[in-house]
């Protein structure tokens, strides 16, 4: 915690380590196991903090889907030509504007951006030497965001053998090679830490850095909190931050966005891990500097999504958990995926409708999202055709009454679409006992039900009654006057009725503790701080979703920590 508090300041050097090793890592995620096991390969000794019960971070409940290129072997086995220069001005490209008139490139850190395009390609052959098996076919545009138009790089890891985080079983063996997903990108890397003598402590969590003094000298360890007992880790040579970002912390994501206040609490990839901003706070009390702000509010891209499934939680739209996986008793409940979203209106905390239920969120650039593309020719912006994506906007405004923050935003539907859905409206399916779903025979007591820790006003049953009747006549003419959805199809008029949570949910990070093309930690005077390392989420200056960051930083920290 950063508070001007003498007493919550970051200890200085303890008088006895409890452990010690060349290179502390923290967080076992994208980011923290590539750099552990290129340290300790490289002759260091390393120990590797997780704060989770088991590895992976976000990256193994991820859809494994890796834009790393600049010249890859299977690039090149596909006659596909792409250099570090290709990949470089592609990703500073600052011609690239998307449909909300938001560029998703130009804001980028030079420095960085030209060490990720030089590294990428020899990055993509570590991960491979290291026992990551990649879908076997041509680079394409899946899964992509903000990964540049020039030539296709996404790359796919395939699942693998082990048990998957979301469900707790493999995959079906006929697909083991062929199905993407990060599951087999993480535990090929645990395999492989674990092989070259990497010590790995879970649940340890970092709650502070050691430096010499407080704003100067180098780094010397972290603190860290095992089970409610604190330890004190040295580092010989270097801390390596890899902790994924700040989007579950309210406090620190809305220094970017106010808007994103506590409602917003179904954070992409909770509850298997946390993107506390535990990294960067502990960096920041050592005299660290933030960096890149705009890249975390730019509308593009997957920073705040719209949700793929209703009545739970967790509801990320490209992950459900299951019954079998081992956090359920976290996660709680599958959710209700939505096939169609005709099938239901979205009201706000006072039932009113806000924007076309169909509407999609940002988007990002890809290849061929800019078609013919020049690189940096300015007639790529000149073609942008504006068509906003302003359904993100419109749930996140807010009521008028003085308070940031959109409030929950509630699906409203009746018994037939949950036959047209297939749903079945019961636990686990749902999430009932913590009110993030609700149902009746009437719609004004479905309001009235409408009880939970973010509803902070209730619903007017008047309202929601109105609402339902308006569209119902929209459903009738055939025309949605207030919100222009193509043609309503259904009516809302069987009971019984149900509310079910479908408020936006946070995902990236894509700014954080400034660094420099080694990944080495920046402070507030534009200098190094000596012996502190970050890559992935927790660091800024980067725009691009995910993986290929991550995994990139996490091998020019560890080469660079250790002295390569
Ligand atoms: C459902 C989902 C699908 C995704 N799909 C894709 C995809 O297909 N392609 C793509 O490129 N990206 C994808 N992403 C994003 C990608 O997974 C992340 O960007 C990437 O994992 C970030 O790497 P990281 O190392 O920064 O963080 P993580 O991989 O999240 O690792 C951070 C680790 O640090 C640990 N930690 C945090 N705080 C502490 C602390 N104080 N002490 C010790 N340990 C701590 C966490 O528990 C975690 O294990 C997806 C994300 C999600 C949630």
């Amino acid at each position: 915690m950063v508070s001007g508090g003498q007493e919550d300041q970051p200890r200085q050097s303890p008088a006895a380590w409890d452990r010690e090793a060349d290179i502390v890592v923290v967080g076992a995620g994208a980011t923290g196991l590539p750099a552990a096991i290129v340290a300790r390969e490289a002759g260091c000794s390393v120990i590797l903090v997780e704060a989770e019960p088991d590895i992976g971070g976000h990256a193994i409940i991820s859809g494994g889907n890796v834009p790393l290129g600049g010249g890859t072997s299977v690039q090149k086995k596909y006659g596909i030509e792409d250099s570090p220069d290709l990949l470089f001005r592609d990703l500073t490209d600052w011609s690239v504007v998307g449909p909300n008139g938001f560029p998703d490139y130009r804001y980028n850190d030079r420095e960085i951006v030209r060490a990720f395009a030089e590294n990428s390609a020899p990055a993509f052959e570590w991960l491979v030497a290291h026992g990551v098996v990649f879908v076997d076919k041509a680079p394409d545009a899946v899964g992509g965001n903000s990964v540049g138009n020039s030539v296709p790089r996404e790359m796919h890891c395939a699942v693998g053998h082990w048990p998957m985080a979301y469900n707790g079983e493999p995959a079906d063996p006929s697909v083991q090679k062929t199905r993407s997903s990060g599951n087999g990108l993480m535990r090929s890397l645990e395999v492989a830490a674990r092989k070259a003598g990497v010590e790995i402590l879970l649940e340890h969590r970092l709650t502070s850095i050691h430096r010499q003094t407080l704003n100067s000298g180098r780094v010397l360890g972290i603190a860290a909190d095992h089970k409610g007992s604190g330890l004190d880790i040295r580092a010989r040579k270097a801390v390596i931050i890899g902790t994924g970002g700040s989007t579950g912390n309210v406090n620190f994501r809305r220094m970017f966005d106010p808007r994103l206040t506590e409602e917003y609490c179904g954070l992409a990839g909770m509850p298997w891990s946390d993107q506390d901003a535990s990294g960067e706070l502990a960096a920041m009390a050592v005299g660290a500097s933030l960096w890149g702000f705009y890249n975390q509010v730019g509308e593009f891209g997957s920073n705040v999504t719209k949700p793929g499934s209703i009545g739970c939680q967790y509801n990320y739209r490209h992950l459900q958990w299951m019954p079998g996986s081992p956090i359920f008793e976290r996660a709680r409940a599958t959710g209700l995926r939505v096939a169609d979203w005709q099938n239901l209106i979205l009201v706000n905390m006072l039932g009113k409708r806000f924007y076309d239920e169909t509407a999609g969120q940002y988007i990002a650039n890809n290849y061929n999202s800019v078609d013919p593309y020049v690189q940096g020719s300015y007639l790529n912006a000149k073609k942008l055709e504006w068509n906003p994506n302003n359904f993100l906007n419109a749930a996140l405004a807010g009521i008028d009454d003085g308070h940031n923050g959109g409030g929950p935003i509630w699906a409203i539907f009746d018994s037939g679409a949950v036959e047209r859905e297939h749903w079945l409206p019961a636990p686990p399916h749902i999430d009932i006992a913590v009110g993030f779903f609700f149902s009746a025979n009437r719609l004004t007591d479905l309001a009235d039900k409408i009880v939970m820790k973010y509803q902070r006003v209730p619903m007017p049953p008047a309202n929601l009654e109105e609402t339902v009747a308006r569209y119902n006549s929209f459903v009738d003419t055939g025309v949605d006057a207030d919100f222009a959805k193509p043609r309503p199809m259904y009516k809302i008029a069987r009971p019984p009725f149900y509310a079910a949570w479908a408020t936006p949910v946070v995902h990236d990070t894509r700014a954080g503790l400034r660094i420099n093309a080694k990944c080495q930690v920046i402070d507030l005077n534009g200098n190094v701080i000596r012996g502190l390392y970050c890559g992935g989420e927790s660091a800024g200056g980067f725009s691009q979703h995910g993986l290929a960051r991550a995994t990139c930083q996490g091998y020019i920290a560890g080469k660079a920590a250790a002295g390569l």
